[in-house]
């Protein structure tokens, strides 16, 4: 029960409130939870009169959302949607994030997936996590290695290794996905529908969960803190 610090890496704005009621259920146990997010966001755009202010809009669709989460800072890369790349800078940039929060547990998209920014940012946080930790490339910061990698999306061929049971915080899906008004065409849904489930899932006693998979599941057993 000793960590007190998170780090939740998407690729897209939105992407990370796959784990919403986590996030919201630590912020309010006192953990803070930092959320990074590699590009701007800027194909999200269903009607082409959006080109030119999607970018705006989801910064503030994003601040919407860390409203209702309560999370500690918001960190945008802001690499071009469709266009994150493997390449030296952008990998050192996850590296200067991961030694500037020094987060206890980081959490990625996991490898199975079809979308090349969600895999760009899988392969690029994996490393990251790890070469954050060496004494190299100091001056992008003191190194700092997380005890826990997990993702939160996007593992096809197993079980996950961490169920965890977030009934009391389930709503905040629902509710943070209604902030993100500029991909409610995308998802077949609108402000009302998702604050309707939000009520409904408020007053029900379900059981509700969010599932993680460890990166490294040889030396990660146990995460402590989240466990109920
Ligand atoms: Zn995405």
């Amino acid at each position: 029960m000793d960590y007190s610090r998170i780090l939740v890496f998407g690729a897209h704005p939105d992407d990370e409130l796959a784990m919403a009621p986590t996030m919201a259920m630590l912020a309010d146990r006192g953990v803070e939870v930092y959320i990074c997010i590699a590009t701007n966001g800027s194909e999200g755009y269903p009607r082409p009169e959006w080109k030119d202010e999607i970018v705006q809009m989801r910064a503030q669709e994003m601040a919407n959302a860390d409203q209702i989460i309560g999370t500690t800072e918001r960190i945008c890369i802001g690499a071009d949607d469709m266009a994150l790349t493997n390449d030296k800078a952008t990998f050192q940039e996850f590296i200067r994030v991961i030694r500037r929060v020094r987060p206890d547990v980081i959490f990625t998209h996991g490898p199975h997936d079809m979308h090349r920014d969600h895999l760009n940012t899988h392969a690029i946080s994996r490393e990251a996590a790890w070469q954050a930790g060496n004494p190299v490339s100091t001056e992008l910061g003191e190194p700092w290695a997380a005890r826990y990698l997990f993702y939160y999306k996007a593992v096809q061929d197993r079980r996950p290794d961490i169920v965890l049971d977030v009934s009391d915080w389930a709503h905040i899906g629902p509710l943070t996905r209604a902030t993100q008004v500029s991909q409610h065409i995308l998802w077949h849904t609108s402000v009302e529908e998702l604050e309707a489930q939000a009520e409904r899932m408020r007053a029900s006693d379900a059981t509700v969960t969010n599932t993680f998979w460890f990166e490294d599941r040889t030396h990660l057993s146990y995460l402590p803190g989240l466990e109920g």
